[in-house]
């Protein structure tokens, strides 16, 4: 077996977007560190590659501190939908803050540089449209979204003061929406939501009118921004928004998912969340010039292989 290129830590490793990276940098020869406290992910994403002697797992939840030598840190742990990040704030919030602190001291002693996989959620229900990376959004701090919301702003304030002050190596990026294989069945986002609800031919819940929109990449193209990202020069520390820039409405996304299934069950009204963002799309010009990166899959190709995956899922 060839020398590995070095040790990286990805924390949230076992996660929709984390197990897709841990894959990926396995796959360019890396050893990979997965750190995982299995609250809203699950072992079956990372379970093809616990036979790769270059893979470690370790059951931790970085609101505690962790001593390990590492080159590189991908810090991506927090529970990320609504509906999960909602269950326990309080938890969300130290998930967020104490993480961050103890990935940036982890950070600090090993030398390592540390991204940060920060969110579209810290612009809020923006005011500006599309949302670009100097636009400090519109976030209402004591609302049902805040403990993500400002637990996020609050990591990105500790990785800027420790660039700053420890002169540490940071990168942080913030994810817009981003779908496709290994998303959780019942993390209640709406890719997800869609396509469980057209499979099993229950109405597709579409909160609100559907006229809200949101911006989706397919989880490829994002791995490929997060590594662009970590490889780019140091003076590069972001913030960058990762995302596609191209708009749906929800009703657009529910008749998608229909035509693509050919579910017969139609749709349900339901009522819209407190402090759901109306619009949301990333401009990407940033990463375009910085990184060289843009999203490539466009949405249908992304849907149906995320239906396949559901498909295969549900069938197990
Ligand atoms: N949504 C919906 N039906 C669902 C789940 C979500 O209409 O079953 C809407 C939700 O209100 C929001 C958008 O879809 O406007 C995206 O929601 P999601 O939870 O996927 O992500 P968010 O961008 O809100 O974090």
């Amino acid at each position: 077996m060839s020398i590995a290129k070095g040790r990286i830590l990805i924390t949230g490793g076992a996660g929709f977007i984390g197990s897709h990276l841990c894959e990926r940098l396995l796959n360019d020869g890396y050893d990979v560190l997965c750190v995982d406290n299995y609250y809203s992910s699950t072992k079956d994403n990372i379970a093809h590659l616990l036979d790769n002697p270059r893979f470690e797992v370790i059951r931790h939840d970085v609101t505690f501190p962790l001593y390990v030598e590492v080159d590189q840190i991908y810090h991506l742990a927090c529970p990320a939908s609504p509906i999960h990040y909602q269950r326990d704030p309080v938890q969300t919030t130290k998930t967020a803050v104490h993480g961050s602190i103890n990935m940036l001291g982890l950070a600090k002693r090993t030398k390592a540089k540390i991204l940060l996989t920060s969110t579209s959620e810290v612009y809020g229900d923006p005011a500006v449209h599309p949302q670009s990376e100097d636009y400090w959004g519109n976030v209402n701090p004591i609302g049902p979204r805040a403990c993500y919301d400002e637990g996020k702003r609050c990591a990105e304030t500790l990785f800027f003061d420790y660039h700053r002050q420890h002169d540490l190596k940071i990168k942080v990026v913030r994810l817009f929406n981003t779908y496709g294989p290994r998303m959780h069945p019942h993390d209640g986002r709406v890719v997800s939501n869609f396509i469980v609800h057209a499979l099993a031919n229950k109405p597709l819940t579409v909160y609100g009118h559907g006229d809200q929109t949101r911006s989706f990449c397919y989880v490829d193209d994002l791995i490929d921004g997060l590594i662009a990202m970590m490889a780019s020069p140091d003076d590069i520390t972001g913030p960058i928004n990762l995302g596609n820039p191209g708009e749906f409405t929800i009703a657009e996304l529910a008749d998608q998912v229909i035509e693509m299934t050919g579910t017969s069950a139609g749709i349900e009204y339901l009522p819209l969340p407190q402090d759901d963002p109306v619009r949301r799309r990333p401009d990407i010009s940033h990463a375009k010039k910085a990184l060289g990166w843009e999203p490539t899959v466009p949405l249908e190709q992304g849907l149906e292989k995320t239906v396949h995956f559901f498909k295969n899922l549900l069938a197990a």
